[in-house]
């Protein structure tokens, strides 16, 4: 149960109608934190609270914090400050920490003086937050609750969402049981836990009503995804057959959650994209193991193999750690052979942070030095950009159909962005079409990062 930490008898929380209301939110990390912020917009306007763009018209700040990889981290340290300097002494700000690093360091965040945080919500508590920021508004006093639930998954919350968009995220499952050694995920996010399939389609359904055309399913881990008997196989065929839903896209699974099952049904669904997010981590074996991966370097390739087999068009994305404890520079070859062997679509490549309370934390030193991982993450860039541009340029000259995306004002007028099938990026200029329509595409021209395009 809540405990405020600074006990105050002589000041009288303020009341729900007499609490400034103003709210700037700030979300950091992952798509599934994006989600998680428009479960706390909804939550906090049935309580009459209102949501500002101005950082400086709001009386309470918020940041919905990542504890993933320590570049967040920081930030989240520094925007404390910057929050705090740019009001004065004059002008007060209510600061409250939100997500995985409110549950990850709410000892520190709350005893760091300088900080002056005023109240904090793990990912499992946000229900709470109108009594927490209630709790916090007098002087001194400070709330939170970081509890972690076995059962929470907001199914009763129906996410306040930007208007006018495109795609809409929706978690499926929360939390993770896998604990690779490096991750943090299960120690700030709990137990996995799913959703029923009839809630997730009666929200799918809402979103296509509303003009959503695309939805991505969100978990953790989320082909790991079990409601009673039903699996995620199951729950995707459902989504798909909302009418007026023309996308469905997942993330990120786990490659030890692949049945054929599955892969059958993506390529039976047309709705289904075709475009896996497959995890490496590591292409060494010892690595591998170190980090509680369940799959060694083969085992990821035959996977591969087996996907690309069943799927020819298939997009297939990655993510790399590189430099985790004791990897040698011959262990490091092996991860860049496997990416080369792989041919990622694209690649997402972090360097080895260590995380407090990790496994990784408590057994292996921190050893690979912070020069050596920039080495081998410039390395492994320059391989995987390459491989990049080579799949981009070998689309130029194909039809493909392209979801355009909601353009926001400033940026260039005469030119319009979409996504592929495979989630690559395609500009093309603008015309008789707008943000949801799906429309033919002749590619014309690649780049590392994107495609170009015409609409034929
Ligand atoms: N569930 C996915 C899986 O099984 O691979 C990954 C989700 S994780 C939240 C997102 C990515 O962050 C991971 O794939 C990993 O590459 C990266 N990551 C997680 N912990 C990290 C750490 N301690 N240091 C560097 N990168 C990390
Ligand atoms: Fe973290 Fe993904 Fe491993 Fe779960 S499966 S512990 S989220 S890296």
């Amino acid at each position: 149960m809540l405990k405020p930490m600074n006990e105050n008898y002589f000041c009288k929380p303020m009341t729900s109608n007499t609490l400034q209301k103003k709210i700037f939110l700030e979300t950091y990390g992952c798509q599934m934190n994006e989600y998680d912020s428009e479960l706390v917009r909804s939550i906090l306007k049935k309580e009459n609270f209102e949501f500002v763009v101005d950082e400086l018209a709001a009386d309470i700040v918020m940041l919905n914090t990542c504890a993933i990889r320590e570049h967040a981290h920081r930030k989240v340290y520094g925007r404390v400050h910057s929050i705090r300097h740019a009001r004065g002494q004059e002008r007060p700000v209510m600061i409250g920490i939100l997500g995985c690093m409110a549950t990850n360091l709410r000892q520190d965040l709350l005893e760091d003086r300088s900080l002056k945080i005023d109240f904090i919500a793990g990912p499992d508590s946000y229900k709470r937050l109108p009594q927490l920021i209630q709790e916090a508004s007098c002087d001194g006093q400070k709330s939170y609750d970081v509890t972690l639930s076995e059962f929470e998954t907001y199914s009763d919350v129906y996410p306040s969402r930007q208007e006018g968009g495109v795609n809409a995220w929706l978690a499926v499952m929360r939390g993770c049981n896998n604990f690779c050694t490096f991750c943090v995920v299960p120690y700030t996010r709990g137990r996995e836990r799913s959703r029923s399939p009839e809630n997730i389609v009666d929200e799918v359904r809402r979103l296509a009503a509303e003009g959503f055309k695309q939805v991505t399913l969100l978990g953790q881990n989320v082909n790991s995804y079990c409601y009673d008997d039903h699996d995620f196989a199951y729950l995707m065929d459902e989504v798909s057959k909302v009418e007026n839903i023309e996308r469905i896209r997942f993330s990120s699974p786990h490659p030890k959650d692949f049945p054929d099952r599955f892969l059958d049904l993506m390529v039976a669904n047309p709705k289904i994209c075709k475009h896996i997010h497959l995890p490496l981590q590591a292409g060494n074996n010892r690595i591998l193991d170190m980090m509680n991966r369940t799959y060694t370097n083969e085992d990821f390739l035959n996977l591969v193999d087996k996907i690309r087999t069943k799927i020819p068009n298939v997009a297939l994305t990655t993510d790399v750690i590189v430099g985790f404890p004791t990897e040698t520079d011959g262990e490091f070859e092996d991860t860049l052979e496997i990416v080369t062997r792989a041919r990622f679509d694209s690649a997402f490549i972090f360097k080895y942070s260590e995380r407090h309370g990790t496994i990784a934390s408590k057994e292996y030193p921190d050893d690979v030095t912070e020069e050596i991982k920039t080495e081998r993450i410039m390395q492994l860039n320059k391989i995987q950009k390459e491989i990049t541009y080579q799949k981009n340029l070998a689309h130029v000259g194909e039809t493909q159909t392209v979801l355009l995306e909601p353009y926001p004002e400033a940026k260039n007028k005469n030119l319009m962005p979409g996504r592929t099938d495979g989630n690559i990026l395609v500009i093309l200029p603008q015309g008789p079409y707008k943000g949801g329509d799906m429309i033919k595409v002749r590619i014309t021209a690649a780049t590392p990062h994107a495609l170009k395009g015409q609409s034929v």
